[in-house]
């Protein structure tokens, strides 16, 4: 794999990014009480993501200045990336995506792989709103404490749907059940055609279902110029909380804009 050298180092300190050190754990992404309903028969769909409708994955990409994990982009410009973990109920994520296009804000969803063998028309819906989308391994367990074999096969089953479903394994991996990968778990995304591993430094707690209020003030609390935010499809307070947090980040004049976005 490419080791980050002293020089990346330096010139990705300067660029404003974080190292984080692998294999710290984060109570982020621990549980997911996934509730299937039925998705509705139509979505809505603005005008601007009816024009990308025949808009294709981007290839992986990556970006020298920036570190092999990063918890965010640069702290000069005044923009950040709400990401979202792909899974739950199909209903919030097509709800969470047209309010972030409401609001002309695009976003990155982290998408696991059983998720979107189950809607598989999300991960198109989610490219043609011209989000990001990336890997979020196969089957959401707690990759870092998996055996060589079974972790390198939940990044490379995910990534194998991507690329059936949108011609491309997309440039984002974030470990499941953990906010940084384990330096095997790193490895294996690098050999998967990752060359980031994407982490964040505002987690909504969402997943913990404390109420939209609460949702909303964390994340208005913590976010900043570069910040990436985790956020989760499949919760209804993310689904309250949106609407307000966009609201105030237009307020501030902070641009939500996808990873890829983040860090050209
Ligand atoms: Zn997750």
């Amino acid at each position: 794999m490419v080791r980050v050298t002293t020089t990346d180092r330096r010139t990705a300190l300067r660029a404003g990014a974080t190292f984080v050190t692998a294999g710290a754990l984060a109570a982020g992404c621990a549980t997911h009480g996934e509730v299937a309903r039925p998705a509705p028969a139509t979505e809505r769909s603005s005008p601007k993501a009816k024009a990308k409708a025949t808009s294709e994955a981007p290839a992986p990409r990556h970006f020298p200045t920036h570190p092999t994990q990063l918890t965010h982009g640069p702290r000069t410009h005044p923009r950040i990336a709400l990401t979202f973990h792909g899974g739950g109920d199909p209903t919030t994520a097509r709800a969470l995506l047209a309010e972030a296009e409401r609001h002309d804000a695009r976003v990155t969803v982290l998408a696991v792989g059983t998720w979107l063998d189950e809607h598989p028309a999300l991960a198109r819906r989610i490219l043609d709103g011209g989000h990001d989308l990336g890997n979020h391994t196969l089957r959401h367990l707690d990759i870092n404490t998996m055996s060589v074999a079974a972790a390198r096969a939940e990044i490379t089953g995910c990534a194998e749907r991507l690329q059936r479903l949108t011609a491309s394994i997309g440039t984002w991996f974030r470990p499941s059940r953990a906010a940084r990968a384990s330096p095997l778990v790193e490895r294996l995304a690098h050999t998967a055609g990752y060359p980031h591993v994407l982490s964040y430094d505002v987690d909504s707690l969402d997943f913990t279902s404390p109420g939209a209020g609460a949702v909303t003030r964390k994340v208005l609390g913590e976010i900043r110029n570069g910040s990436v935010v985790s956020l989760h499809f499949g919760y209804a307070d993310t689904v309250a909380a949106l609407p307000a947090v966009l609201e105030e980040l237009d307020r501030r004049g902070l641009r939500a804009v996808t990873t890829t976005e983040l860090l050209s």
